[in-house]
């Protein structure tokens, strides 16, 4: 049965005369349509998520195609049983992607070659190919292509000096790169050739379109795909799930993400309910004491019910040696 919501994810490199003004007259767009979502909107364009009923969302896609930049605009849609968002902000960047380069890249002219899906497949399995993951190391860890490279960064702009510093792995290779909708692969993959290297590929639509695809069926896909809503991830691979994430504090196979509940760290970790509860969602000893744990806080945790409980965490940690 058809789900009543929608969540649209989606972007466009086009330039935006003032940014700013047109941000500040989306955001009336989205309430006025009473979407909840993220958009980010820069002078190089717009990349955004957005949630709402079936109605909401139809009306939101005619409101933007109807502009003539915006008329090509592909949409990624999942159903759902309930928004994706608790409210609706639109925000001006002063890049779509946070890369900080210091010859910025435009993708409308310089991009790697877009590969459907089914191209996609076909060619990570080729001699001589290396597959890049172009996200961060929490949402690699929760799902990635099989045999796909890690780089070891949390924040995107980390991500060409993560590539310089180990060059030799990617020389006189084709070089394959997917994210998750595509918007960061454009301009990574540009940056891929400006650097020099000569036969770079990209996801085009990003893994959720590849997911989607009625003959490749996600395959080679291991895990979930991280998003950045309230659905914190989505399935890919329909024909077997392999689950490649593992709990923080047991390394069992598990694929639920939480913050850390010491919000001066806030790291994301993947841990089950019962570790959840039993470390106090605390990632180290230190946020599990920090004075303003939200564990402790959400539960209304007394200070001896909370020494209770670091007792045995304790002891759990001599008897893992
Ligand atoms: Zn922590």
């Amino acid at each position: 049965m058809e789900k009543e919501y929608r969540v649209l994810l989606y972007y466009q490199y086009v330039p935006i005369e003032g940014a700013e003004e047109f941000a500040q007259q989306h955001l009336k767009l989205c309430v006025d349509l009473g979407l909840k979502g993220r958009i980010l909107v820069a002078d190089e364009g717009i990349n955004g998520t957005v949630s709402g009923t079936v109605e909401q969302t139809e009306k939101y896609k005619a409101a933007l195609r109807n502009d003539p930049r915006f008329e090509d605009m592909v949409f990624k849609e999942d159903e759902a049983d309930e928004n994706a968002f608790k409210k609706m902000h639109v925000r001006y960047r002063k890049e779509l992607v946070t890369l900080r380069l210091e010859d910025d890249i435009d993708p409308r002219k310089v991009t790697g070659n877009y590969l459907s899906p089914k191209e996609f497949y076909e060619q990570m399995q080729a001699p001589n190919t290396v597959v890049i993951d172009a996200r961060n190391d929490y949402e690699y860890d929760l799902g990635h292509f099989q045999g796909a490279v890690r780089p070891d960064i949390t924040s995107f702009r980390e991500l060409p000096e993560w590539i310089r510093n180990n060059k030799e792995q990617f020389e006189n290779k084709k070089i394959l790169t997917y994210c998750t909708g595509g918007v960061r692969c454009e301009k990574f993959s540009g940056w891929l050739l400006n650097e020099g290297f000569e036969d770079v590929g990209q996801l085009h639509g990003g893994i959720v379109t590849y997911g989607k695809d009625p003959e490749i069926k996600g395959k080679l896909w291991n895990g979930q795909c991280y998003v950045f809503d309230e659905r914190i991830s989505v399935p890919i691979n329909q024909v077997e799930h392999v689950i490649v994430g593992k709990d923080h504090f047991t390394g069992e196979p598990c694929e639920r993400y939480v913050n850390c509940g010491n919000p001066e760290c806030n790291k994301k970790i993947i841990v089950s309910e019962e570790n959840e509860h039993f470390y106090l969602r605390g990632c180290t000893h230190e946020c599990r004491v920090h004075p303003r744990n939200r564990y402790i806080e959400e539960h209304g945790l007394t200070e001896e019910e909370v020494k209770d409980r670091l007792q045995k965490v304790e002891k759990e940690r001599v008897s893992q040696g």
